[in-house]
């Protein structure tokens, strides 16, 4: 897929960007540095996401919906469950 991101938090390697290798319920990132693999769930992913790299592009909206799932459920706005009435 080729998209890249930069995190906040610097690999020990020393490396800050990430190739995204594998998407779904976790997020699969490799990285640029050292080549090494870790697996991060997607609110952790979202949270140590500083910026999309990916060559000055946009991510693809692929990865933009793995990640911020777009369609996946949302709930909708402003309504707390357990706050309705009688
Ligand atoms: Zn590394």
């Amino acid at each position: 897929m080729g998209d890249v991101v930069r995190l906040r938090k610097k690999h020990p390697c020393g490396g800050f960007d990430w190739e995204i290798v594998r998407l779904g319920g976790d997020i699969g990132l490799r990285c640029l540095t050292c080549d090494r693999r870790v697996i991060l769930e997607r609110p952790v992913l979202r949270r140590r996401m500083k910026q999309f790299v990916s060559r000055g592009e946009a991510l693809s909206s692929e990865v933009e919906r793995a990640l911020y799932g777009l369609d996946d459920g949302a709930p909708p706005e402003g309504e707390a469950p357990g706050s309705g009435e009688t």
